[in-house]
């Protein structure tokens, strides 16, 4: 998937959780950043083409890979965000990083999630890498589980927004792929 669309489904995650709103802005800052984390492996491009294929979409996108990323990132954060515990910060980027690999699982590159144990091809290719109906109703989940009155009505927003998913999936999938 995209950069927007992970990084939307990451703070709709965080929304999700329904966090205190002393450290709401906090926790959707996590779970966004998570939620791009494991593309953090695009930056093998600098290193020229080559090197980006042979590792985008390889060991930060298993779940080894996620771990580590997790715990690293989490190690970053307690630095910073004081407020929020190491622990909790873990949990908060491995879901972030987990509904990366849900949003990737569906497009077209092939993933190797159970990395090194095996390297059998996971992937679903219901849609291109950049989809407008998924990204618009992330996108719309997540502006309506910000508004004032519906945020503790986020995992409702969160269970509909799935549900259209499936929907889109079942009878028109990939309609809105670029
Ligand atoms: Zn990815």
């Amino acid at each position: 998937m995209d950069p927007i669309t992970h990084i939307c489904s990451g703070i709709l995650i965080g929304q999700g959780l329904r966090p205190q709103p002393s450290v709401r802005r906090k926790t959707l800052l996590v779970t966004g950043l998570a939620g791009f984390a494991p593309d953090f492996d695009a930056a093998s491009y600098l290193w020229g083409a080559d090197v980006y294929l042979r590792l985008h979409h390889t060991y930060t996108h298993t779940l080894v890979g996620i771990v580590v990323l997790a715990l690293l990132l989490a190690g970053l954060e307690r630095r910073w965000l004081t407020e929020l515990s190491f622990a909790r910060l873990l949990g908060l980027n491995l879901a972030g990083c987990t509904i990366h690999l849900c949003g990737d699982l569906i497009a077209l590159w092939p993933l190797h999630i159970l990395w090194p144990v095996s390297n059998h091809d996971f992937v679903l290719q219901w849609t291109h890498d950049f989809d407008y109906v998924v990204l618009a109703v992330v996108v719309v989940a997540m502006g309506l589980s910000e508004v004032d009155g519906f945020q503790h009505r986020a995992p409702w927003i969160i269970a509909g927004a799935v549900l259209l998913l499936a929907a889109y999936f079942i009878f028109i999938p990939g309609w809105g792929g670029a």
